[in-house]
């Protein structure tokens, strides 16, 4: 267990050098230490360590979890979101990272409304145009924008991408850098400003970093190695 604590220490400072590699600041990018599938002890452990900012992709798994821990931490939903489960995500969840159509962006914005609750979005866009994963493709998120930058109850903070599996962290080093590209494309098209990028994972997050990245999304590299897919999983 005392291994969870010395690998948070050796991804965070990983996290350093990739900034200073990239000549950016540390604390423009925010470790979002991936908890789905571990139990609130090993949360605990690094919790008490300082990270305070962890990603679950199950409501139900992470409802359990929020219940059983300290109320000040920081809680990213970055599983697939389903219609449904959106009355139940919204409380527990400050950060959502995975809206993927405008439907369920709109969806999201009426029911926030209801609830008087202002989570933050992350656009997910599904760059490679993958069929098992969901996201906006370029050109439906260039003609969303528009209606997206009317939304009053939700502050939609930037994209989200999960590039296509590799061996080599260096071949996602595109889909970075084109995700960024696209944002500041859309920034320049629209009066949103969409700071965040949410990029990079266990295998790639420093060159999501070296790209851009404010949010990396690191599981298993923390935590150790999970069984089998994981519901409500994205990548
Ligand atoms: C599980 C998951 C992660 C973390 O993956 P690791 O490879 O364990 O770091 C990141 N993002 C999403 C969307 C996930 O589902």
């Amino acid at each position: 267990m005392i291994g969870i604590v010395c690998q948070l220490e050796e991804i965070r400072l990983r996290i350093l050098r990739a900034c200073e590699r990239a000549e950016r600041n540390v604390e423009d990018v925010t470790l979002v230490a991936v908890s789905k599938t571990f139990p609130v002890e090993s949360i605990r452990l690094i919790y008490d360590a300082g990270q305070n900012e962890f990603g679950e992709s199950r409501q139900q798994e992470a409802a359990a979890k929020i219940e059983a821990l300290p109320s000040s931490i920081s809680w990213h939903f970055i599983g697939r979101v389903q219609r449904n489960k959106v009355r139940k995500i919204l409380p527990l969840f400050a950060y959502i990272h995975a809206v993927d159509s405008l439907k369920l962006a709109r969806y999201i914005d009426e029911v926030a409304g209801e609830m008087s609750l202002r989570p933050r979005l992350f656009l997910q866009v599904n760059q490679a145009g993958e069929e098992s994963k969901g996201g906006f493709d370029e050109t439906s998120l260039r003609e969303a924008m528009d209606e997206i930058s009317g939304f009053r109850n939700v502050e939609v903070i930037g994209l989200m991408t999960i590039p296509p599996a590799v061996d080599d962290p260096e071949e996602s080093r595109c889909w970075f850098a084109s995700l960024r590209k696209l944002r500041d494309e859309l920034v320049v098209n629209s009066n949103m400003k969409l700071s965040c990028l949410s990029m990079g994972m266990s295998g790639d997050f420093e060159v999501a970093i070296e790209e851009g990245a404010t949010h990396v999304r690191v599981g298993s590299a923390i935590f150790g190695a999970r069984e089998g897919k994981v519901d409500g999983e994205l990548g």
